[in-house]
């Protein structure tokens, strides 16, 4: 096992258990002014071979850990092993490896950001080496930016998913073109549809990311009404939301600083929320699955679900001021994760006395303390 290969920084959190191949290292286009992940680090290709070789070794280290549980006496059975080896990896590449056989073995996730930048003929030969490699998997995804592959051609995307691919996560945060220049996106809403209604029809599962809270306090309607209309106009298979978090590596921190971009407020942004909602008339499924977002349970399938989406925003907001506050508190600091833990005395005893000690002996607790526990755990 004292074999490794190259391992990127991030994954969806749907890729929690994917096996992760770098197929590119870092982003090509690295300036959107919220993103800070790839920051002072340069853009590669990486060799098809060399994909391949990381590849080999993760086939290497799936047949070790299958001989192990043959030698150790659980008859070929891998969760037993891999849940040691993933305890006490050798180094990150086979905690991956360990890790994701332990769920099954069964998706990859091509990493970093924008894998689509590839050649298609290298990328979906490297998708086909991997489903040769690995015949049981059944689920290859990866990260792209929509300009990318708003500019391949449509037979480009329909040969990558013969190849394999099954999902592409797009980047989409917002469909309102000056709050997109602002950000420096490096895309406009109408590359952001011609992106997204090409992956659909290529036949390849799209999920579409949006940031709540990006527009701040100058630009939330038109950040909430244009991305719902660019959404109903791609109609992706999922609708993924994270709030926005700011960190000092993020070109945007200065601008907070200097007083050109005001963040909106936890109740601020699911005004926002309910307005992206209600102007949503895809067929999209729609996930809260990111910690940074205030109301978890906003979830479902549309537009069937909108009007129970909508209730959960609704419950919230009627709470008298005190609980909206405590439930903010709490999430934040993780005591809570849904609005029912509310009812939770114990739990709201402890958020009471958080609250008590941020607030330096008053009820109230100011809202930058609030971004910045939401921050703490991103
Ligand atoms: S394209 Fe994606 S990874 Fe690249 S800078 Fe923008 S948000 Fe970050």
């Amino acid at each position: 096992m004292a074999y490794s290969f190259e391992l990127g920084p991030i994954r969806p959190p749907s890729e929690a258990y994917s096996l992760l191949i770098r197929a590119t290292i870092n982003c090509p286009w690295n300036r959107c002014k919220f993103c800070s992940i790839y920051k002072e680090r340069r853009f590669q290709l990486r060799p098809v071979e060399e994909i391949k070789q990381d590849i080999r070794i993760a086939k290497l280290m799936q047949d070790k850990i299958k001989g192990l549980s043959w030698k150790s006496g659980y008859g070929g059975r891998i969760k037993e092993i891999a849940g040691k080896v993933f305890n006490n990896p050798l180094n990150e590449a086979s905690r991956n490896v360990a890790l994701w056989l332990y769920a099954g073995g069964d998706s990859v996730f091509l990493q970093d950001a924008n894998s689509l930048i590839m050649r298609t003929n290298e990328l979906a030969e490297v998708i086909r080496f991997l489903k040769e490699i690995f015949p049981s998997i059944k689920r290859i995804t990866s990260y792209a930016r929509s300009k990318t592959v708003a500019k391949k051609k449509l037979e480009e995307l329909i040969e990558l998913h013969e190849a394999g691919l099954s999902r592409i996560h797009i980047g989409l945060e917002s469909g309102y073109d000056p709050l997109l220049q602002y950000m420096d996106k490096g895309v406009t809403a109408a590359e952001h549809i011609i992106g997204g209604r090409k992956v659909v029809e290529s036949g390849i599962s799209l999920c579409e990311y949006v940031i709540l809270g990006l527009g701040g306090r100058q630009m939330w309607q038109e950040h909430a009404i244009e991305t719902a209309r660019v959404l109903n106009e791609i109609d992706p298979d999922f609708i993924r939301v994270r709030t926005l978090t700011v960190n000092n590596k993020m070109p945007l921190h200065n601008e907070i600083e200097n007083g050109n971009f005001i963040r909106a407020t936890d109740e601020e942004i699911l005004d926002e929320e309910k307005l992206l909602i209600e102007h949503l008339e895809c067929h999209s499924n729609y996930i809260s699955d990111h910690i940074t977002n205030l109301l978890q349970e906003i979830e479902g399938e549309l537009p069937q679900d909108k009007g129970k989406m909508l209730a959960v925003i609704d419950r919230f907001q009627t709470l008298p001021l005190e609980e909206r506050a405590n439930f903010k508190v709490g999430k934040r600091v993780g005591i809570y994760s849904n609005l029912d833990d509310l009812y939770d005395l114990h739990r709201h005893q402890v958020v009471e006395q958080v609250i008590y000690k941020l607030g330096q002996g008053s009820n109230q607790v100011d809202e930058k303390i609030i971004y910045t526990l939401m921050e703490g755990f991103v």
